[in-house]
């Protein structure tokens, strides 16, 4: 767990020691000791499973690919929680996106644990035949502590349904007659998988924006203005003025969270830029998001990186540096590249009022106190980006039903389910002083326990 999830954790069961209404019954000297145990069950991970996946590429070079899945906690059901393609991937880093499975799914009230699988490579760099090779291996160096009832994984970054089916394919090799389609989420809806999956993590992260606006200027924004919030005066001060925001990655949550605000229009919210792993792309009228979509799509998953491609494209922007998109002028940024993006080093360039997480963990513990304390309104990883696993706990059921929703019903149980959980965690954040990460950890954190408890493992 990474110093910030860890501390987090902590500082929450410590909100949590003190309130005397949170399990009355341990008392005193239990309660200590109590305490104590929780913090160590939470804070570390059950099992750390590791593997070199021995792989022979296409030119017959043999290489051996450092693996892992992290099976952080199963107090509320399953293990469950993607696998990452990514060179940067390694056993700290997955140890703590498994913890923060844990929280989501807590959080959320999904009946499954916290869990997540890496694999240390550029899948850009591999033919076809080579991932597939390699998503064979993690499945046949894996399988026993995998299943429908066990682990569950599902794609992150680097992944998507692509390799979901072919792992599914391959657990339901090994292990014919079980219950295979629920061994993997995120699969093709052809291989068993859900209708609005794909979409479920960035239409999430959008919706919950959306929310929270709808929150703030109907009935909080009083609260915020007599508190002289920042953000009520600038940002939500628009009388017509449009909403401007910034999406960093054009993946699969920030291309559809862009699109969604694209079609949706909120408060006139308008996507003036974007960016990915090369370049951002800035419009101060706003960008044309379904021309990028569709342009990306058929440049390997690339933004345009030159004037002759956006021509091509009909897309007018100008092109700015990759990292431009953090410290430009919009009242709004969605993080939804990869982790420890605004750190010390860049925080003071940050000039929106609202950051929303679609990435796990975008913002570094330092940076994140900083622009708590400077009035910046965080909305954080594990409330706005839990509709991937919550659409996945659907796909799950559907699977074993073998019944399956349509598109609508789809949408209408994740969002039903956001709301659900915002609802709770708003009032608490007009409430008082602490900023929505903690009060989603105090919630989550909180959760955890009393099973704990009423399991009887806490004494
Ligand atoms: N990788 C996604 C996440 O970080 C989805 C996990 C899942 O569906 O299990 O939430």
């Amino acid at each position: 767990m990474s110093k910030q999830t860890s501390s987090i954790v902590q500082e929450s069961l410590n909100a949590l020691y003190d309130d005397e209404s949170f399990l009355p019954d341990l008392q005193d000297g239990i309660r200590e000791k109590a305490f104590t145990s929780l913090v160590s069950i939470l804070s570390t991970p059950n099992h750390v499973n590791k593997s070199f996946l021995r792989v022979t590429l296409e030119n017959d070079k043999v290489v051996r690919i450092p693996a892992f899945r992290v099976q952080h906690n199963n107090i509320l059901g399953p293990y469950k929680g993607g696998i990452r393609f990514h060179e940067s991937v390694n056993e700290e880093e997955v140890i703590n996106l498994s913890s923060l499975m844990t929280l989501k799914n807590a959080l959320h009230h999904v009946p499954f644990g916290g869990g997540k699988g890496g694999v240390a490579i550029n899948p850009r760099e591999f033919e076809t035949k080579e991932l597939n090779l390699i998503c064979k291996k993690y499945v046949q160096y894996f399988s026993e502590i995998l299943g429908p009832d066990k682990d569950i994984p599902a794609p992150d970054v680097g992944t998507s349904e692509r390799e979901m089916d072919w792992m599914m394919g391959e657990y339901k090799s090994i292990r014919p007659g079980s219950r295979y389609r629920g061994s993997f989420t995120g699969k093709s809806v052809v291989n068993g998988g859900s209708l609005g999956r794909r979409e479920a993590t960035g239409r999430g992260v959008y919706y919950t924006f959306r929310y929270l606006l709808h929150n703030f200027v109907s009935e909080q924004r009083k609260w915020l203005e007599e508190r002289e919030n920042i953000f009520a005066k600038t940002a939500l001060d628009h009388s017509g003025k449009d909403l401007t925001m910034a999406v960093q990655g054009f993946g699969n949550v920030g291309s559809i969270a862009a699109i969604e605000a694209y079609r949706c229009n909120y408060l006139n919210n308008k996507v003036v830029a974007v960016s990915d792993r090369n370049v951002t792309l800035y419009n101060s009228d706003g960008l044309d998001i379904p021309a990028l979509i569709k342009v990306s799509e058929s440049n390997n998953g690339d933004l345009p990186t030159s004037e002759e491609q956006l021509a091509n494209a009909e897309v007018k922007a100008t092109i700015k540096d990759r990292d431009d998109i953090l410290s430009l002028d919009t009242d709004v940024l969605i993080l939804a590249a990869l982790e420890d993006q605004v750190h010390a080093d860049n925080v003071h360039d940050v000039k929106a009022r609202i950051i929303v997480e679609g990435a796990n963990s975008p913002v570094t513990a330092e940076a994140d106190q900083i622009l708590s304390d400077n009035g910046t309104i965080i909305v954080p990883d594990i409330l706005a980006n839990a509709g991937g696993v919550i659409v996945s706990y659907y796909e799950w059921i559907q699977g074993r039903d073998t019944q399956f929703y349509t598109e609508e019903e789809v949408y209408t149980k994740q969002f039903a389910k956001m709301k659900e959980t915002f609802d709770t965690i708003l009032p608490q954040f007009f409430g008082d002083p602490h900023p929505l990460r903690q009060n989603c950890y105090i919630y989550a954190v909180s959760k955890l326990s009393t099973v704990l408890y009423r399991q009887g493992k806490l004494y």
